[in-house]
């Protein structure tokens, strides 16, 4: 269901070589400047968004961090202009594109499907540095028949 942005992801993981775990705040912000836009981190307000060429993240945790720019590199990455101007419909497609990009982005293919046989989710939270209930939707995307077709290969 999400093959694109399973795709996405996985060529950012090939084009900045990401082998480190979690992956580093200051990474995810290269990768969004690198595509044209600014990064602040804002305490004003308690969710992120991305306000012309300029993505606002919260000042709350790495952890919480970590998921939300990945979230909103996930708008930039797909495409998704006017997120906030779209019918309900479209708006919750690509609000589900950009959290289904951040998992795999986050927890890459090539190493979180191994992990997810040997340690359980709390281990895994840890060692991708989010909290348990994302590494929790990370696997469900494992399951999808979809995908499932997909881990043969
Ligand atoms: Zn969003």
């Amino acid at each position: 269901m999400f093959n694109t942005q399973r795709m996405k992801s996985v060529f950012l993981h090939q084009k900045y070589k990401i082998s480190t775990f979690p992956i580093p705040i200051w990474e995810l912000e290269q990768i969004i400047i690198d595509r044209g836009y600014d990064v602040c981190i804002s305490s004003k307000s308690q969710a992120s968004f991305i306000l012309s060429t300029t993505v606002f993240v919260p000042n709350l945790s790495d952890t919480h961090n970590r998921f939300c720019l990945s979230h909103e590199l996930g708008h930039i990455m797909c495409n998704h202009y006017d997120v906030y101007r779209v019918d309900k419909y479209t708006k919750s497609k690509y609000e589900a594109q950009a959290d289904a990009f951040a998992l795999y982005l986050i927890m890459p293919p090539f190493c979180f499907d191994r992990d997810l046989e040997q340690f359980n989710e709390w281990d895994l939270s840890e060692k991708y540095g989010v909290p348990v209930e994302s590494v929790i939707k990370r696997a469900a995307l494992i399951t999808e028949p979809s995908n499932k077709e997909m881990r043969i290969f």
